[in-house]
């Protein structure tokens, strides 16, 4: 698995990521693609993309949150969804060796978000009810 399709998947998703101003996160299933990789972006420079492959041993902790979330997969759609503060999760890195990441806040949340993805569970399943949202809206916003 660990080869230049793999390196050449996680730039296909950086690249889409990259592409639309309102995702931070996206998740190979989204794109057809059965493996368990995800990428995770919420600062918009991209300076500090995280990269997940292969996620085992995730555990959240610290004080529960619930925040608006929404996803490339339900567009025009919000939901709040109850998570922890707090997420580490065990992934192996593109060159196959194991690391153990620490996530906090906001990143924590897209990551358990882009996790669920992995597991075929939506935000929606877990949030308490659907608001309608204007995803291009929100594009013309952040796009200043
Ligand atoms: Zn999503």
């Amino acid at each position: 698995m660990f080869d230049e399709s793999l390196t050449h998947l996680v730039e296909d998703l950086i690249e889409t990521m990259k592409s639309d101003i309102i995702c931070i996160g996206l998740a190979a299933p989204q794109v057809g693609i059965s493996l368990q990789v995800a990428v995770v972006c919420p600062d918009r420079d991209f300076s500090n993309v995280k990269v997940l492959i292969n996620p085992t041993n995730i555990t959240e902790s610290g004080k529960k949150d619930i925040k608006r979330e929404s996803c490339m997969s339900l567009p025009d759609l919000g939901g709040n969804v109850e998570r922890r503060k707090r997420l580490s999760v065990d992934v192996r890195t593109l060159a196959g060796e194991t690391a153990t990441l620490q996530f906090e806040g906001f990143e924590a949340r897209a990551v358990a978000h882009e996790l669920d993805h992995l597991s075929g569970t939506m935000y929606s399943d877990k949030a308490d009810a659907l608001v309608t949202l204007d995803f291009d809206a929100i594009r013309s916003k952040l796009a200043g």
